[in-house]
């Protein structure tokens, strides 16, 4: 019942290694990911001068605004068409 072999032993230990090291590597991974998507983010900020995103810390992050004629969160660089503005 309880043959705890060497055998079995050395597997589990490796089974136990393996997952560690697994889950190592992918959050190495994960984090080289990171960085270069914040890199290329600075990069294309950089480039695109100051406009309403540059003043985010986050890339990728916009403020949002509630449109006065819908009532939906819009971008608040105007990049909104309103529909109901259009129909009136
Ligand atoms: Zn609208």
């Amino acid at each position: 019942m309880f043959g705890f072999s060497i055998q079995k032993l050395l597997f589990t230990g490796l089974a136990i290694a393996a997952v560690w090291y697994a889950f190592k590597w992918l959050g190495r991974v994960q984090a080289e990911k990171t960085k270069v998507a914040r890199e290329q983010a600075r990069k294309m900020k950089d480039s695109a001068g100051s406009g309403p995103a540059a003043r985010n810390s986050e890339p990728g992050v916009e403020d949002m605004v509630e449109c006065p004629h819908c009532g939906a969160f819009v971008p608040a660089d105007g990049s909104h068409r309103c529909d109901k503005l259009d129909q009136s």
